[in-house]
């Protein structure tokens, strides 16, 4: 039988590990195995004509790298796959993807709802930025989906919402929001950093854009920034590539690179980490020092039945509150040995960030409260040390 006729030969047959390894991949005249690094910024062309059919669109072939690139390319192709998404683009940073995002869907004259619970820079863009440039934002408390439907105004374009949230794990429901943003005829917005493709699949849920920080589990090794925002041909391919192509926040071909080979590895890791982090949960939420336990798949979760229900997994990240406020929150975080103090997330290395003095720390203190930023309050990113070391580290941090 000949390879064409092999079912896996159609790359939507395979499973997202095998599609994780070989998605995407276009080999040069060399063969080479590993995907190769197109490190060029412009295209050379046999003929003035061939420039111009180029130009036209006639041959589909690369024109500049701020909007085509091979290597780019390959990393767009195997996030679609993933996600089951029809077209994904590459971006610099995750923020550039959540601009781009949003940007391209709306104009002055729109409005924007958004879950207030947000990622920090993220919550800037739709409160200081989209009303400067005339798009008006209501925030809302997204646990409860009908506070959506309240701020639905008539001119509401978009809906933005992050799941589980930075940095108290919180879940909004994605379907029960998806459809009353439809029913208004809002395009819905799905940061799925916190997790990840692995875990958690907002497209099939509802959502017509999903965004991510590629700098975080995609890569996941500390290396490079990046972003992807993927969807529908018709957005991917429409209003997004055009502001790409005409206001450059594109991913740079080595941070794509990076990206490929961290995607191979991504399942992997974020289930190792997963798995970790559901047993420090367990741990935390029977230390005596620890108030309180966020974790979306831990029995004391608010909201736990919505997290089984919308995730395949806990995710890599563990919130809690330690009780004595932030002068505790410190000490149990300057005696940890393996775990380091960083605010990234999503790293081999495992990292505890303490929300209300660094990430947060913009917020009023009122709206910190409001949100769950108490100051006893640490995130904790888990990664891929040995858990019981983690625990072991956790539990001579409370102990002192
Ligand atoms: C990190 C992060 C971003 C921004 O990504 P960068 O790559 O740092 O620009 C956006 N949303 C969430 C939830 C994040 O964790």
């Amino acid at each position: 039988m000949p390879r064409s006729k092999n079912p896996l030969s159609d790359p939507k047959k395979r499973a997202p590990e095998t599609q994780l390894v070989h998605g995407g991949t276009v080999r040069s005249q060399h063969g080479e195995t590993s995907e190769a690094l197109f490190l060029n910024s412009g295209y050379v062309y046999p003929s003035s004509a061939a420039a111009e059919r180029r130009f036209k669109n006639e041959d589909p072939g690369y024109i500049y790298s701020r909007f085509s690139n091979p290597t780019v390319e390959m990393f767009q192709q195997r996030m679609a796959l993933l996600e089951g998404a029809e077209a994904a683009r590459g971006l610099a940073t995750g923020m550039a993807a959540v601009t781009t995002a949003l940007m391209s869907l709306v104009r002055a004259g729109d409005h924007v709802v958004s879950a207030r619970a947000l990622f920090g820079s993220c919550r800037y863009v739709v409160e200081d930025y989209l009303p400067r440039w005339g798009i008006a934002s209501t925030l809302v408390d997204g646990k409860d989906p009908a506070n959506f439907e309240k701020a639905m105004r008539p001119n509401t374009k978009a809906v933005f919402l992050e799941t589980p949230t930075n940095p108290t794990l919180e879940l909004v429901d994605i379907a029960a929001v998806a459809k009353i943003a439809h029913a208004h005829g809002a395009r819905r917005v799905v940061d799925n950093v916190f997790a990840t493709p692995v875990l958690q699949s907002p497209l099939k849920l509802g959502a017509d854009l999903v965004v991510y920080s590629a700098t975080k589990h995609i890569d996941g090794q500390g290396r490079a920034m990046g972003g992807a925002i993927l969807g529908s041909q018709e957005l991917i391919g429409g209003d997004i590539h055009t502001f790409i192509r005409q206001t450059g926040p594109s991913l740079s071909p080595f941070n794509a690179w990076v990206l490929l080979k961290g995607l191979e590895t991504l399942p992997l890791r974020v289930r190792q980490s997963t798995e970790s982090a559901g047993r420090i949960a367990e741990f935390l939420g029977n230390h005596p020092k620890v108030a309180k336990v966020l974790y979306p798949h831990h029995k004391a979760h608010p909201q736990y039945e919505l997290g089984k229900r919308q995730m395949q997994g806990g995710s890599t990240l563990v919130a809690f509150e330690v009780k004595g406020g932030q002068e505790t929150a410190f000490k149990v975080a300057d005696a940890l040995s393996v775990i380091l103090i960083s605010n990234n997330l999503g790293d081999a290395k495992s990292i505890i960030t303490h929300p209300r003095t660094t990430t947060h720390q913009r917020l009023s203190e009122e709206i910190r409260l409001e949100s769950g930023i108490a100051p006893g309050l640490l995130r904790l990113s888990v990664g891929l040390e040995a858990a019981e070391d983690l625990i072991a580290d956790l539990e001579f941090g409370l102990g002192v």
